[in-house]
């Protein structure tokens, strides 16, 4: 299980105290599992049906989730959404809707460069508050290893919420953080599980199929996915299908395509057709978000949701020229009535309204339950 140590691993946060990397991994690894090797199981045979076109993957939640966020309110209401959009896919689909969060431990974040600069001033990038704190000081922008420890606890309390709300919500995020995945990695019956979450993937920047976020991922047992972005070669994509589901098996394996809007139509054909004549089932899941970022003129990262929407409209399509099952969609919401993303009743110059999110921006409630509804249609063909 420990075959990744040893191979390039990006994004790993430069930790400042071995000593203190140390002893919070020795706490995380006799840390209380979060989820079980049987939940888990099912997920995997749940998205086993995806791939056989008998259900259809909704998995959704913040970008970043926020250690502070952990509230009733705040779980009620990512949860309540993600429901409804269930709900609404569900009826058109004619199948069930698998429900996954981006929740109970999504708490680390990649970034594009290691260093942010303000007004003459450089300190290290925000990486999630599972490394650093996003306030732009010294002391915050610090990794700080005992955050690893927090973020279980975190996810742990937002667990303990998400059970009690009765709906059957499975949990993933992204495998970023090694050695917080490694230590949380137990050995049972089936072989060895990330207890950290049901459902792990891998982003877009880590992803190489050499690398050490894929040799990690190929040693688990849980069900797991791979984020591909506009670059993504099919050779590349038939070498993660071959390392990450040898055995063949429905459900291990989903690739989450965020080409974004103008690329989805000739990117994504390519790769859809390389898989499905492997041979290797797979969930093709839509991720309309990461492909379609813009920078609004008051500085704000938004994304319009016209452009979720065609993106979304471009991924059923190459599907349906291929052959190949739309298995479900990726999204980055909130039950929170937010202006982070330009749409509906949000414009341009509200962005600075309300802005909460710590690293990309979510569409509200109305905007997620308008996705589920543009997806819902096109389900029903
Ligand atoms: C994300 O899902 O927040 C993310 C960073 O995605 P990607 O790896 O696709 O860029
Ligand atoms: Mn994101």
């Amino acid at each position: 299980m420990d075959s990744w140590r040893g191979l390039p691993a990006a994004q790993q946060p430069p930790w400042p105290d071995e000593g203190a990397l140390r002893e919070a991994v020795a706490w995380l690894s006799v840390a209380p599992p979060l989820v079980t090797a049987e939940e888990t199981d099912r997920l995997t045979s749940l998205l086993g049906r995806a791939a056989r076109g008998e259900a259809f993957v909704l998995q959704g939640g913040d970008c970043a989730e926020r250690f502070d966020h952990v509230t009733p309110e705040r779980v009620a209401g990512r949860l309540g959404t993600l429901a409804r959009m269930a709900e609404v896919l569900e009826a058109a689909a004619g199948v069930p809707v698998v429900r996954v969060g981006r929740i109970a431990g999504q708490f680390a974040k990649p970034r594009s460069a290691p260093a942010e600069t303000r007004d003459g001033v450089s300190l290290p990038s925000y990486r999630g508050d599972i490394v650093n704190g996003a306030e732009f000081t010294g002391a915050a922008r610090t990794p700080d290893p005992w955050r690893m420890v927090r973020a279980h606890r975190a996810s742990a309390a937002t667990l303990e919420l998400v059970r009690a709300s009765g709906v059957p919500v499975h949990t993933s995020h992204e495998a970023l953080l090694l050695e917080y995945e490694g230590a949380l990695t137990r050995r049972r019956a089936g072989g060895w599980y990330d207890t950290s979450a049901h459902l792990l993937w891998i982003g877009e920047r880590t992803r190489d199929p050499g690398g050490a976020h894929v040799e990690f991922a190929a040693r688990i047992a849980n069900p797991v996915a791979v984020k591909l972005g506009p670059a993504a070669t099919a050779r590349e994509v038939l070498e993660l299908a071959d390392r990450l589901n040898p055995w063949r098996v429905p459900g291990r394996l989903s690739f989450i395509a965020r080409m974004g809007a103008d690329r989805v139509r000739e990117a994504l054909p390519p790769l859809v057709r390389a898989v499905a004549a492997s041979g290797v089932p797979v969930v093709w899941l839509c991720d309309p978000m990461h492909g379609n970022t813009e920078t609004a003129p008051s500085g704000h990262k938004t994304r319009p949701v016209a452009r979720v929407l065609a993106e979304v409209a471009g991924f059923f399509e190459v599907h349906r020229a291929a052959g190949t099952r739309p298995g479900g969609l990726h999204l980055e919401m909130t039950g929170d009535d937010v202006t982070e993303c330009v749409g509906g009743a949000v414009s341009e110059r509200d962005l600075p309204l309300r802005y909460e999110s710590a690293c990309d921006p979510r569409l509200n409630r109305e905007q997620s339950l308008e996705v589920a509804a543009y997806g819902a249609g096109l389900l029903r063909g």
